[in-house]
């Protein structure tokens, strides 16, 4: 028999959820839930410049008013939930991936690399050149006299395949397509790429539902995880939610935040009819509580192309 799914929420509190956050979390309930599976709740709020706690406090509130629950986490669950609280564990990581002779400081600038003529990832960011690898002890006590370094793990030219529960078999090659990638920020920050993969196993989760804009971090924290010794969790990634010129839905769109929806009068049952239209699971936008829709949800009824919305994205519902 498989183990009982274990998934999560992974916001990162740095505003007010938006429409987009909301459909991720609500393929991830669906998924944990119509499989008798549990939810845990982590905030992931390592950049300080970024995340507030009175985000994190708002984020559950419009969860638990979306109709989605979890089991483990949360501010319920205490600092073990926060990030921020979590770091020493990410030091530990580290430690042993140093140990492994991985690692190496990087002392590059943003401006060098960002440099228009650096090849870029398909997530945007530029594919290292490899500046910082080869300094000799002598060139990195120099460096480090005038700047702090960021902390850079050095890739193998190895090729991750994998199967995602979604999108199917990807394979990306790690040197080629993403290059050395940093662990530990300049100004002491853990990476998103390391505090994932610790957090992951160190809660038992075991499947993981998120924007597809993450399907190219996926062979990182797959190759982070064999270093580490720790499991691979299930993968979904599911489609974006685009404005019609092609850009993410961010939490700069604020009438689609759930703090704008819920002052007009919106209603859970509304929004939750909306997202499984989109995602593929009803026919029509019908006004329905979360948990209605669970003996709807099949991960084969559950659309791979991203979804544009044209005009007003909430006109449907007064049509309906
Ligand atoms: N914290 C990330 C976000 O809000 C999600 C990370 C993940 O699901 O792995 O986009």
């Amino acid at each position: 028999m498989s183990a009982p799914v274990v998934g999560r929420f992974a916001p990162s509190p740095s505003g007010r959820m938006h429409l987009g956050n909301a459909f991720s979390a609500l393929l991830a309930w669906l998924s944990a839930r119509s499989a008798g599976g549990e939810i845990v709740l982590r905030q992931e709020d390592l950049d300080p410049g970024r995340c507030r706690r009175e985000y994190a406090l708002q984020l559950e509130d419009d969860l638990r008013w979306l109709g989605l629950d979890w089991d483990r986490g949360g501010s319920a669950g205490g600092a073990d939930y926060f990030q921020s609280c979590r770091t020493e564990r990410y030091a530990r990581a580290l430690a042993e991936l140093e140990r492994q002779g991985l690692l190496y400081p990087c002392f590059c600038s943003r401006d060098a690399l960002h440099a228009a003529s650096a090849p870029h990832a398909s997530d945007g960011t530029p594919i290292y050149s490899g500046a910082c690898r080869g300094l000799t002890p002598e060139e990195r006590a120099e460096r480090a006299r005038t700047r702090r370094p960021a902390i850079r793990v050095r890739v193998p030219d190895v090729e991750i395949a994998f199967t995602d529960g979604l999108q199917g078999d990807c394979r990306e090659s790690l040197a080629r397509d993403c290059g050395d990638f940093i662990l530990r920020r300049s100004d002491g920050v853990y990476a998103y790429q390391l505090a994932v993969v610790v957090d992951d196993a160190e809660m038992g989760i075991n499947q993981v539902v998120r924007g597809r804009d993450l399907l190219s971090s996926t062979p990182r924290q797959r190759w982070l995880q064999d270093r580490l010794g720790l499991p691979h969790p299930d993968c979904f990634h599911i489609p974006l939610l685009l404005a019609p010129d092609g850009r993410r839905l961010a939490k700069r769109e604020r009438d689609l935040d759930l703090g704008a929806l819920r002052a007009a009068g919106r209603t859970p049952e509304e929004l939750c009819g909306l997202l499984a239209c989109w995602a593929g699971l009803l026919a029509r936008p019908e006004r329905v509580a979360a948990r209605e829709l669970l003996p709807h949800f099949s991960w084969d009824r559950v659309r791979r192309e991203d979804i544009v919305l044209h005009g007003d994205p909430l006109a449907p519902l007064e049509a309906g």
